[in-house]
């Protein structure tokens, strides 16, 4: 019996965004509003978690470990997941020097979800996915028998979740695009979309790990490559989290212009991109652009 929560969710809504400075390109810019997909789960955190979440029930699974930082929007959405569906969550935090003191805002709604935090240093947190670590970690974390979720979410399951995006996608734009950080999210989104069709992402952090990392994921979940994708490199900003006033500003009008909040961390760096790419002329007249809204602030 599949969970009320899990059932099916109507498609995310679609708007059309009036922007001269794309129409003076004959470009249109259209506005997935996955922000808006689940009410207390935004975006693409939803997608990825839901199958998991489905695969964790039927294995009969009553825990559910996952890692991230402290400001992780994963780690929240986790939590908040665990509490809808009755499941316990226990999140396994990057840095020992938290414990102890006061929750930062995140981390205070996780634990107000229920999530139990489970502190750890930062060299142990960068060895977690060899076998050893892990499952000395798990154990420490009284989680030795849950559902272990990877940092970030995304996961073979998860890209199935993502593909469905793209399948929503796939008759009304051109070019899909998406901000990424693990690169879970567009890694599903390219293959859900039609032919003929592109997924551009955009990297909200410096490093070049990502196409590799895409690839590895496609592997896991579809057997190979899947669909046509491409990365908007040169857009992070100085790197994840950093939003000069340049940014900031830009977001700030955007969202006046259009009545959209915009999550500054990933949203805005892939507005900021498909404007300046836009201007710059890297996509032909008659373009149809679908920018994929993750999250709201
Ligand atoms: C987590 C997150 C992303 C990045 O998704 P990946 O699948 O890790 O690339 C994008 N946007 C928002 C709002 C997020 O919270």
């Amino acid at each position: 019996m599949t969970h009320p929560e899990l059932r099916p969710r109507p498609p995310s809504p679609l708007t059309e965004a009036a922007d001269e400075r794309f129409a003076a390109r004959g470009v249109r810019l259209l506005l997935k509003r996955d922000d808006l997909v689940h009410p207390e789960l935004p975006g693409n955190k939803w997608r990825k978690l839901a199958p998991n979440l489905r695969a964790a029930l039927e294995k009969g699974h009553e825990r559910l470990v996952t890692f991230g930082g402290a400001y992780s929007n994963h780690l929240r959405a986790t939590a908040a997941a665990g509490r809808l569906l009755g499941l316990e969550t226990v999140g396994v935090v990057r840095g020992d020097e938290l414990a102890g003191r006061p929750l930062n805002d995140s981390l205070a709604r996780c634990a107000a979800d229920g999530m139990r935090l489970h502190f750890v240093t930062r060299a142990e947190y960068r060895c977690k996915a060899e076998p050893e670590v892990r499952a000395r970690l798990l154990d420490a974390a009284g989680a030795a028998d849950a559902y272990v979720i990877p940092e970030g979410g995304s996961n073979a399951l998860a890209l199935t979740g993502c593909a469905e995006l793209g399948r929503e996608l796939r008759d009304v734009c051109d070019v899909a695009a998406v901000a990424c950080g693990t690169g879970g999210t567009l890694a599903g989104l390219a293959a859900g979309l039609g032919p003929g069709r592109r997924a551009l992402g955009v990297p909200v952090l410096a490093g070049g790990f990502l196409e590799a990392e895409i690839r590895s994921l496609q592997a896991a979940a579809f057997g190979g490559p899947a669909g046509s994708w491409s990365l908007a490199e040169g857009f992070d900003h100085g790197g994840y989290a950093r939003v000069p006033a340049a940014l900031d500003a830009f977001a700030a009008d955007f969202g006046a212009r259009h009545g959209l909040p915009v999550e500054r961390i990933y949203v805005a760096k892939l507005l900021w991109a498909l404007t300046a790419l836009t201007e710059a002329g890297a996509f032909p007249p008659g373009t149809t652009l679908a920018a994929v809204v993750t999250g709201r602030p």
